[in-house]
């Protein structure tokens, strides 16, 4: 059989534990003996970031800049139990993270469905994918316990030495505050990766704050959306048939419940953080849960959104049979293969992509499954695999 042939590389970037197992398995099986892969590989593992002085994430970080598609393992990100695990340095930054701050990008996660996993939702019919936006708000605010009766201010001074002066409140007591902040920049970011992202996948964007509430905060963000949307994608997303709708997000709670899905829900961060694990665990499993983050100028890294596993690489390290889900990994590599086949126009490459992704999706529904589906799943008698026993089944179907 000929190979399908690469004519850019795809950025690799491996990772830790469980999944770095699962990612060698799924290349083995499924990628290798059908495409000529051409990748440019990062090893982002702890012992390789604590090697290099964690360069090795930032280089990953510019290879995607400069190639525009990238695929990434799951990593661990450090905490005091893995500084002394891995005898580190430093407790070095969630490489998701620093990706992240030098791509400027939206996380998009939409669960991968299978007929035989029905939602808890019963209506909900096609996927349900969350926008949240990645940065500010009260993930980086700034807290005070206030200690007793005193005047809470709000100061701003501008570089020109502008002041601007409010007053938060007249404390009679004892109580807490909270400053939060966003950025133009940022947020203008987000609305350009979230409408590019609709346009790609096809679907309508829905975006909803508190902007009754907050007048001045959400109602920004409410005001760069609508003007986005007006100067740089009314027409291309009226071409695509497809439309841009804002509401307040009480009402976007009771209609998403009420939809049938097939649509993009962009949500500010902290209601992004909520709502993508209320979904995600609606829709079934958070091991059926694909995550791609997307620069507001084109470029694409994609992940499984669930860690490292580390309870099951522990168990394989023992010798025992684990049964983990390679679904979100392995749709990670479909995800960037199929983009990269777009970007090239690389017409079998993205073929490929898809095919392989119904063979997948075709073996849970066959009822070959993994022990975390098992559970889950209805209508079909099911035979629990290991992960690699699940990937040749997903072979032999490709
Ligand atoms: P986790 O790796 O997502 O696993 C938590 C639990 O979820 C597992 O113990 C397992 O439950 C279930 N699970 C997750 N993925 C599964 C899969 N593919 N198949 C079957 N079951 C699956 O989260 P964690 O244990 O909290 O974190 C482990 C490490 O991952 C940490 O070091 C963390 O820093 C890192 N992490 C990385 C990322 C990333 O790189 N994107 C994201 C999150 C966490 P059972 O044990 O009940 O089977
Ligand atoms: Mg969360």
């Amino acid at each position: 059989m000929n190979k399908i042939q690469m004519s850019v590389p795809l950025v690799e970037i491996d990772g830790d534990e469980m999944t770095r197992i699962l990612w060698r398995q799924v290349k083995e099986e499924l990628l290798l003996p059908y495409i000529n892969l051409k990748t440019e590989y990062y090893d982002l593992s702890l012992k390789e970031r604590e090697r290099t002085g964690d360069q090795v994430t930032v280089k990953a970080a510019m290879a995607i800049r400069e190639r525009g598609v990238g695929v990434k393992c799951a990593t661990i990100t450090p905490n005091a139990q893995r500084m002394e695990e891995y005898h580190l340095t430093q407790m070095w930054k969630s490489p998701n993270g620093t990706i992240r701050s030098l791509l400027d990008g939206t996380v998009f996660r939409t669960p991968i469905l299978a007929s035989c996993i029905r939602p808890v939702v019963r209506n909900w019919k096609r996927p349900i994918t969350i926008a949240r936006h990645a940065y500010g708000d009260v993930y980086r605010a700034t807290e005070v316990r206030v200690p007793g009766e005193g005047r809470a201010e709000l100061l701003f001074t501008g570089a020109d030495g502008m002041l601007i002066r409010q007053t938060v409140y007249d404390f009679e007591g004892a109580g807490v505050m909270q400053a939060q902040y966003n950025k133009d920049a940022s947020i203008f970011s987000f609305a350009r990766s979230c409408f590019q992202f609709a346009l790609d996948r096809g679907e309508p964007l829905w975006f909803s704050t508190k902007d009754t509430i907050s007048k001045t905060y959400d109602h920004r963000f409410k005001d760069v959306f609508a003007e986005i949307y007006e100067t740089e994608y009314k027409a291309a997303f009226e071409a695509a048939g497809i439309h841009y709708f804002y509401t307040l997000i009480d009402d976007a709670v009771a209609r998403v419940v009420r939809s049938e899905g097939g649509f993009i829900w962009a949500l500010k961060n902290y209601d992004g953080d909520v709502m993508s694990d209320m979904v995600s665990t609606a829709f079934g499993s958070l091991a059926m849960m694909t995550s791609v983050l997307v620069s507001p100028d084109g470029k694409y890294e994609y992940e499984a959104a669930h860690g490292t596993v580390t309870k099951h690489y522990h168990r394989y390290l023992k010798g025992e049979a684990v049964s983990t889900n390679p679904m979100a990994t392995l749709f990670a590599w479909t995800g960037a293969i199929g983009k990269r086949g777009e970007l090239d126009g690389n017409k079998p490459l993205t073929a490929f992509a898809r095919r392989l992704e119904n063979a997948a999706v075709r073996t849970i529904e066959d009822g070959v499954m993994t022990k975390d589906l098992a559970g889950i799943c209805e209508g079909v008698t099911a035979r629990t695999v290991d992960s690699l026993a699940f990937l040749s089944a997903v072979r032999q179907r490709l």
